[in-house]
């Protein structure tokens, strides 16, 4: 059952094998399998959830366990609950949907959400995640996320004749564009917000706008529009920011000026990616 596993999605179910028996459960459940993934890949839970606050989530993720009367000796081989199989079951789709040999963390972390049922799914869309957007990025997480761990990197980042690039949201950039934007915004302080609609000033005609509101009231030529302003893009990516409840585009940072998508700022603001990861595999 586990031989496409990677060696961290090996770990994780190891994990939530210890978590069960900890619990005192009879079965291996999909919260368990969560708690698994929450101490075997924390950069996944993070970039997902958008927070570092794990003590916050192993509470939510655990407050759904019945603990048992004491708990059970690890040696005891505890059996897989039915939504845990599923859930497995649901996760060796998800990698083949996405052409995946190798059955990574991210994979899992999809096969937990599939069925809104489980408690795993319960929790995660508590915490703010979104099945259908966590799908639309696991290729670009592939090469942080244990999914190609087992793959050689370098092709994985190179085109065979073209630049290299890499992957965001799915897309491929050129890494050299990606690069001198970020050069360019990490100086600044970014504050972490949802996005909101904006009002402008309009010229009447409606053809141009400007963010400048005083043109408003000092110009007759224009008009105050409430929300006039519905949509930005990431400065690194081009991703689209607007009002929504799917915090990937719902919610991005600002430095009062440019917004940059969630995506971006854990990749290249937070974590120092270009002199860190990069460079360690060209
Ligand atoms: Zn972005």
């Amino acid at each position: 059952m586990f031989e496409r596993y990677t060696e961290s999605a090996r770990r994780t179910v190891f994990f939530a094998r210890y978590e069960a028996s900890n619990f005192g459960s009879p079965h291996i459940d999909t919260e368990h399998l969560l708690l698994g993934l929450l101490r075997e890949d924390k950069a996944l839970i993070r970039r997902v959830l958008l927070t570092a606050d794990f003590d916050a989530v192993r509470q939510e993720v655990a407050g759904r366990i019945k603990p048992g009367p004491k708990s059970i000796p690890t040696s005891v081989d505890l059996p897989l609950s039915e939504h845990a199989k599923r859930a497995l079951m649901y996760t060796a789709e998800e990698a083949d949907r996405l052409n995946h040999r190798p059955i990574g963390t991210t994979h899992l972390l999809l096969g937990l959400m599939r069925d809104e049922t489980f408690a795993s799914a319960e929790s995660l869309s508590h915490l703010g995640a979104h099945l259908e957007s966590l799908r639309k990025r696991a290729e670009g997480f592939g090469e942080q996320s244990g999914i190609a761990k087992v793959r050689p990197p370098i092709t994985y980042h190179r085109t065979v004749t073209g630049p290299e690039v890499i992957v965001i949201h799915g897309l491929k950039k050129s890494v050299e564009e990606v690069r001198r934007d970020v050069n360019n915004l990490r100086g600044c302080y970014w504050k972490r917000k949802p996005w909101k609609q904006r009002n402008v000033a309009m010229t009447k005609d409606r053809k141009k706008v400007s963010i400048d509101l005083s043109l408003a009231k000092k110009s007759s030529e224009f008009v105050l529009v409430k929300g006039g302003w519905k949509k930005d893009q990431c400065a690194i990516c081009r991703w689209d920011l607007y009002e929504s409840e799917d915090v990937s585009h719902g919610t991005g940072f600002t430095n009062g000026k440019d917004w940059i998508c969630t995506e971006c700022h854990a990749r290249f603001i937070d974590d120092d990616f270009f002199s860190a990861t990069y460079s360690d595999i060209t």
